[in-house]
Order: structure tokens, then C-alpha cells, then sequence
């Protein structure tokens, strides 16, 4: 038996088959050419070499699957010889003075969503092959033609990874699943029966591939060096002490099904507290909701006797796929979940893509700092019809039940009065085309120190605050949420973060409007008599911690 410690991301334990997950990953620095003939010959090079390795690829094809597989490496062979493709490259080269690097993976980008918006099937799968051939010629960039390139070059890495999903391969039914890092798409795709843990060497505390896990109740545990001689070995996981043991002995086996016991007698003894109210002794009443990724996680929130929904995250429904999602997709997801909570609310947060959250087909532009970047609510405000579609969604669901609108990383009041006026126009085409929609109230995240700075003015535009600690901690303390090595430096009960709060809450209650909190700190049972005390009126938390909350709540006074 071998026993490593790592970090724990997310607690429990677990016991499976290791099935290690190979990513591929690709690099991209920006640098400003130094010599623009030098970076326009290294292009040129590596599309020689993957002419060459296409044209192998070819060949084999053609003997072992036949003409009509092979076809596909002599269509990316064609994209080699596309003269928009070049043109595109030289530009990024020599008028805006990039590296053969960057200005590939620019054209790619470029190219490929041009391609996809041509919208039928035939272009979106020549959308796909521009994709392959831009990181063919990547990584021959990288990985062959690196020592042609100036040895100081300093930049910006963006690192680009094909999403691939992660499927079952034979291990059995339980799955320990090992990867050098999971991003939020690949850890939406798990199968949540089958996989029983996740462990990976980077990923921090405070990621959403983490908050992600945790909802799916997986334990997680980062900071392992994987080896792939594990792959197919019975492997246990103790998320709660951040340890992973391979070919774990008898004793330990037996050590952690008692540990296991002890947890599910302590989920057992919660199970009384279903249907009962949340409030204090006192009288105080606490709305306690469930904060939900997408369909998968409503029986769960459920099951858990959530009060309503706090936060939907809709991100998710964006990612991993090749095209936005329709307004008719979105309203039948969103229907799906206000149905299901039979008139309790449903809080649903408008798009809060970017940082962590990619997605392929939107093209957005590589960024020196993603979190600080084009993201949320920014994005909306200039893809005013995607923004509108996703909003004409939401109101048509709303026909349904109870349904609240939450906009993500507000930093002004103008911000919110164009999402209003946004909403009024979707509103009226509804009016209009005579499709049925409902009253929506509006709320704004609370996760930025700006916000925090202007609730007073911000709480006379909405209906309704929601605060998002973990960007709220990220920002207020100028700290990478996603950064592993930042973990012990994140602390969300900084002072700091706590006083905001309080503000929050103050000039929420003084415009007489509901203050929440669907942050992380929200689900930690030793802040909630806390957070209670400074007004919070709803606590939105991953489903399998309603019922502890509830009982944290209802032994206050
Ligand atoms: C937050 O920032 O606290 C939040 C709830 O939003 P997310 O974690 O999705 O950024
Ligand atoms: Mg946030």
C-alpha cells in the first residue's frame, strides 16, 4: 500500500478502480516579435511539418479504415494551403507584431468560429477540422520549433485545452478518477454514479471545478503527482485528511468504512430536520436554498428540502457543446426547474461565463488576466442578443412558478439600468409575438468591493442582493481563486470580507430589500450564527449542506 497526502478540495471518501484522464494541452504564450521574418519562417516550417504528418496520417488511414476516414486529414491538409488562413496569420505577425504562436492561435479562433456561424452541419464539422489543424501546427510550434525561437522571450501563457470528456474505460463500476487538473466542463461531465472521487495535482479550494464536486457531493483531493503505472488499481480516497492510498491494506479499508459509518449516521440524525422551518429560537426565519449547476442537481436539492433554488448556475448549460444553447432549449431547462420546485423560488443567474468558465464557440480572445477580464455580465452587455435570448427564457419560464433574475459581477448602477432596459425590451417582444412570460424580480450579486462600495444606490434599483463571497474574497483581497498556491493566503473570514457583508446587508435592509449569500461561506457551519446575526435573510448552499445549516439555525437563539 502507498499512502500520498495531498490537499483536500472537497471531503468524504471513496473507495474505486483509478482511471487516470490524459489531457491535452497546449500552451500559447504572447510575446511581441522581435524579428516578424523570423516568427512568419517558423510558421511557415511548421505547416511543412504538418503537411507531412497529415499526409502520414492519411496514408494510414486510408489502409486501415479506408477512403472515406481517410478524407478527414486531407481536408485539414487543405486548411494548410487556405490563403485566408495565411493572410490571417501574417497579419497577427507583422502588423500587430505577435509570435507564430499567438497569431496561429488567433487565426484559429477566428477562422473556426467563422466557419461554425456559417451555421450548417458541413461547415460546423470544417469548423472542427480548423481547430485540429491550428493545434497540430501549435504544437509543433511548441513542442519541435521551440529552440528556433529567441531563448528570452517572456509573455503571457493562455493555456488552451481541448475539453475532452471523461468516460468510462472498463475499470468497474466505482471510478477513481486522476487527472493533472479538471476543468468546470470536464467536471459537469462526470457521471455522478459512477465516479466516486477526484484527485488531480493542480486545482484549488475555490475553483469551480471544486464548488462543482462538492455539489455533486464527490470528494476531491489535490496536490497528487500521478503516476501512470496507478491507472486500473483499487485506489481510496479520504477527502476529509486530503489523502489518497493505492492498493489500500485491509486495516485501512476497515479504518475508513468506519469513518464512512460515522458520517452517515450524522446524515441519518439530519434526516428528522426535513420539513421542518428554518428559524431560530428566537422567532427568525432564514430562507434556506439550494445553489444548482444545472437538471442533475434539482432531485438532490429536493431531497434535501431546499426551501427554493438561491443560485442556478447557467454557465453550465453554455459549456461543453459547439453552439450557444437556443432560447427554446433554455426555457424548457428553466421550466424544467421551476416546475419541479413547485412554486418555491427559483433564483436564476444570468450567463457568468469567463476566467475559469470557457467555452470554444464564443471566440472570446485569450486575456492576460481572466479574472479581472472580459466575463459576466460584460460580456452580456455587449452580446445584447444572446443576453436577450437568455432573458426571454427566463421570463417565459417564469410563467411557471416563482422566478427571480440575478445578474453576476456588477460593478455599477448603469450596469443595472441597462439590464432593465434590456429586460423591458424582452418583455415587450414577448407582449408583442403574444407568448406567455411572468413577473420576474431582479437582483444583483454582491461579489465585488465596487458592488459592496454602492449597495446603497444599487439596493434602490433591484429587488434583491445576493452576496458571492468567493469572488467577493478574490477581489477584495486580490487573490487568485483558482490559484493552488494562494489557498492558504484566501481567507473569506477576513475582516474585510466580513465588514462588507455587514455593509451589504445594512443598505439592503435600509432600501427594504432581502440580502443573501450563495457563496462558499454560506455553506460553513461555523459562520452561519454569524452571518445570521448581520442579517443575512437566505443562505444558498450546495444541496447536501441544507440540513446542516438547518440545524446550526435552529439550535440559535
Ligand atoms: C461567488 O462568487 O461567490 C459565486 C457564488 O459565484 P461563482 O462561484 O459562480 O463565481
Ligand atoms: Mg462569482
Amino acid at each position: 500500500m502507498e499512502c500520498i497526502q495531498g490537499k483536500c478540495l472537497v471531503a468524504g471518501i471513496a473507495i474505486g478502480r483509478i482511471e487516470i484522464h490524459e489531457e491535452r494541452q497546449i500552451a500559447v504564450t504572447y510575446i511581441r516579435a522581435q524579428d516578424v521574418a523570423d516568427e512568419w519562417k517558423r510558421y511557415e516550417k511548421a505547416c511543412a511539418l504538418a503537411t507531412v504528418q497529415l499526409q502520414d496520417l492519411y496514408e494510414k488511414a486510408l489502409q486501415e479504415l479506408g477512403g472515406e476516414k481517410a478524407l478527414v486529414f486531407e481536408a485539414q491538409k487543405m486548411f494548410l494551403r487556405d490563403e485566408e488562413y495565411h493572410t490571417s496569420v501574417r497579419d497577427w505577425i507583422e502588423n500587430r507584431r505577435t509570435n507564430a504562436e499567438y497569431a496561429v492561435y488567433s487565426t484559429g479562433q477566428w477562422y473556426s468560429e467563422k466557419l461554425r456561424c456559417l451555421g450548417d452541419e458541413y461547415m460546423r464539422e470544417r469548423s472542427q477540422d480548423v481547430k485540429d489543424v491550428t493545434d497540430r501546427v501549435l504544437s509543433i510550434l511548441i513542442d519541435v520549433l521551440a529552440e528556433s525561437a529567441v531563448s528570452n522571450r517572456r509573455g503571457v501563457t493562455q493555456t488552451i485545452t481541448s475539453e475532452c470528456s471523461i468516460k468510462a474505460d472498463g475499470h468497474g463500476d466505482d471510478r477513481i478518477v486522476l487527472a493533472r487538473e479538471l476543468t468546470p466542463g470536464q467536471t459537469m461531465q462526470l457521471d455522478k454514479e459512477s465516479v466516486k472521487a477526484l484527485v488531480s495535482t493542480e486545482g484549488s479550494k475555490n475553483s469551480h471545478a471544486a464548488i462543482l464536486a462538492r455539489a455533486m457531493n464527490i470528494p476531491a483531493v489535490s496536490g497528487i503527482e500521478i503516476r501512470p503505472e496507478w491507472n486500473g488499481k483499487l485506489a481510496a480516497v479520504d477527502g476529509v485528511n486530503g489523502k489518497i492510498y493505492i492498493e489500500p491494506d485491509e486495516m485501512t479499508l476497515e479504518l475508513l468504512e468506519v469513518q464512512n459509518n460515522a458520517a452517515r449516521q450524522r446524515r441519518e440524525q439530519l434526516e428528522s430536520l426535513k420539513g421542518r422551518e428554518t428559524r431560530t429560537k428566537q422567532g427568525k426565519v432564514v430562507k434556506l436554498y439550494a445553489n444548482i449547476a444545472g437538471k442533475q442537481d434539482v432531485d438532490e436539492a429536493i431531497e434535501n428540502d431546499a426551501e427554493g433554488i438561491g443560485l442556478f448556475r447557467t454557465e453550465f448549460l453554455y459549456m461543453n457543446r459547439e453552439d450557444y444553447p437556443t432560447e427554446d432549449e433554455q426555457f424548457l431547462l428553466y421550466k424544467y426547474v421551476v416546475e419541479s420546485m413547485q412554486g418555491k423560488t427559483v433564483v436564476i443567474r444570468t450567463l457568468d461565463i469567463g476566467a475559469d468558465k470557457t467555452v470554444d464557440y464564443m471566440g472570446l480572445k485569450p486575456e492576460r488576466n481572466p479574472a479581472l477580464g472580459y466575463r459576466a455580465i460584460r460580456i452580456c452587455l455587449k452580446r445584447r442578443d444572446m443576453f436577450r435570448c437568455q432573458l426571454r427564457a427566463i421570463l417565459r419560464a417564469a410563467a411557471y412558478g416563482r422566478v427571480k433574475i440575478l445578474v453576476p459581477m456588477i460593478i455599477s448602477v448603469d450596469e443595472v439600468l441597462d439590464v432593465k432596459k434590456l429586460l423591458d425590451i424582452a418583455q415587450r417582444e414577448l407582449e408583442a409575438q403574444g407568448i406567455v412570460y411572468g413577473e420576474v424580480k431582479l437582483g444583483v450579486m454582491i461579489e465585488t468591493p465596487a458592488a459592496v462600495m454602492i449597495s446603497k444606490e444599487l439596493a434602490l434599483e433591484v429587488d434583491f442582493f445576493s452576496i458571492g463571497t468567493n469572488d467577493l474574497t478574490q477581489y477584495t483581497l486580490a487573490i487568485d481563486r483558482q490559484n493552488a498556491e494562494l489557498d492558504a493566503f484566501y481567507n473569506p473570514y477576513h475582516l474585510a470580507v466580513l465588514r462588507m457583508i455587514e455593509l451589504v446587508a445594512a443598505n439592503a435592509h435600509e432600501a427594504d430589500i432581502e440580502v443573501g449569500i450563495c457563496g462558499e461561506l454560506g455553506a460553513d457551519v461555523q459562520m452561519t450564527k454569524q452571518l445570521v446575526e448581520m442579517g443575512i435573510d437566505e443562505i444558498s448552499v450546495a444541496p447536501s449542506k441544507i440540513l446542516q445549516i438547518r440545524d446550526v439555525i435552529c439550535h440559535m437563539e
